[in-house]
């Protein structure tokens, strides 16, 4: 399959004659990689089981890990779901934005789309290429990330051209997305709710919300979810993980430079992933270390982490050593991508 490739630039946001291009592929059941403000989608219309199917073929995805489904405005869940007062509560405060929700499924929702549950995901997205496209389509969107299953998500639109040309209609690139991990998901509780996938909305600005936040033991532990059925079918796959192995190590800052610079290889298959203040005030004894570029904050990691993890993989790197992250704030969803990506490799030094 030939797949277009269009490029948004300059201060527009979004470009009306390709929203138009992109909303025709959606209505006639085809795929298309969008920018959100959290990694880039692979959107196809959440109204058609076909759409979903390709979407699953396209990502090389097990057909029983749910999709996302996004919509332009909170209103519109009642177009495909049950939405409640708490639902609205969280809507307010959060939407459009990085937050989904689970709710109970209306008919015209096809199970493919949900992985075979009576329940539905739904999320507003910010950003505007993808709100655009929901309201000219007409469509809700189906759009888990737009890579390879297993691997980084694509934060930008070269690294969906790495996973995605050839398989998908178009892909619009409309730069390096905002916030650089997947958006939190939540399950509605009696007094509150339960956070199933960490992400920017964190589980202190969802307590100022909803009352009583819980966090999934899978989050902090994948193997929770291994033997178990999991509350989220997405928590029970290998994720995130490039080709190098990833190595977190639990300790502090000094520590840290005192393992890698015991640890590293002297050749240039290793290296560290770390902010660029680290980088300055330790020696980690080798060249090899790969920073975010606008900042020292959890957020500007979040940001950049997927990027990272994908260019240590072209600059062939073998192993990447990462100090493990605080399990709090932003830092959570850190975390939680983090150990999945090691696949458990964590050391204590
Ligand atoms: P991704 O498409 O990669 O952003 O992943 C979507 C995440 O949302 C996965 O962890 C899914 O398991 C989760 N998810 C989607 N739909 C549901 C649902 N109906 N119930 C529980 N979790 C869901
Ligand atoms: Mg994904």
């Amino acid at each position: 399959m030939k797949t277009i490739i269009k490029k948004i630039t300059g201060n527009e946001k979004t470009d009306d004659k390709i929203i138009k291009k992109a909303a025709d592929i959606i209505k006639r059941g085809g795929l298309v990689a969008i920018p959100t403000e959290t990694v880039y989608g692979l959107a196809g219309s959440a109204l058609l089981e076909d759409s979903a199917r390709k979407i699953f073929e396209a990502k090389g995805r097990p057909s029983d890990n749910p999709l996302i489904v996004h919509i332009a405005v909170p209103e519109d869940a009642e177009k495909i779901a049950y939405p409640d007062e708490r639902f609205y509560r969280l809507a307010r405060e959060f939407m459009p934005g990085p937050l989904t929700v689970i709710l109970k499924k209306k008919e015209n929702i096809p199970t493919e789309v949900t992985g075979g549950l009576d329940t539905v995901a739904v999320r507003c997205p910010s950003n505007p290429v993808a709100h655009r496209l929901i309201e000219v389509s007409g469509h809700p969107i189906a759009t888990p990330s737009a890579n390879r299953s297993g691997i980084p998500s694509p934060t930008c639109a070269e690294h969906v051209i790495e996973d995605m040309d050839g398989r998908i209609d178009m892909i619009i690139d409309a730069g390096r997305c905002d916030i650089g991990l997947e958006s939190t998901v939540v399950k509605l509780t009696d007094d509150g709710c339960m956070i199933l996938r960490p992400g920017a909305i964190t589980a202190e600005m969802l307590e100022k919300v909803c009352g009583n936040v819980k966090v999934a033991e899978a989050v902090t532990r994948p193997d929770a979810v291994k033997d178990s059925k999991a509350e989220s079918p997405g928590m029970k796959y290998k994720h995130y993980s490039p080709k190098a192995e990833v190595l977190l190590v639990e300790c502090d800052d000094k520590e840290f430079s005192e393992y890698v610079r015991t640890h590293v290889s002297p050749d240039v298959t290793e290296g560290v992933i770390t902010t660029s203040d680290k980088a300055e005030a330790y020696d980690f004894g080798t060249e090899n270390i790969l920073c975010p570029d606008d900042g020292n904050d959890a957020k500007a990691f979040a940001r950049s982490i997927f990027f990272l993890l994908r260019e240590a993989d072209s600059l062939g790197w073998k192993k990447i050593y990462i100090k493990c992250p605080p399990k709090d704030g932003v830092s959570l969803a850190l975390y939680n991508r983090l150990i999945r990506s090691a696949g458990g490799n964590t050391v204590k030094p």
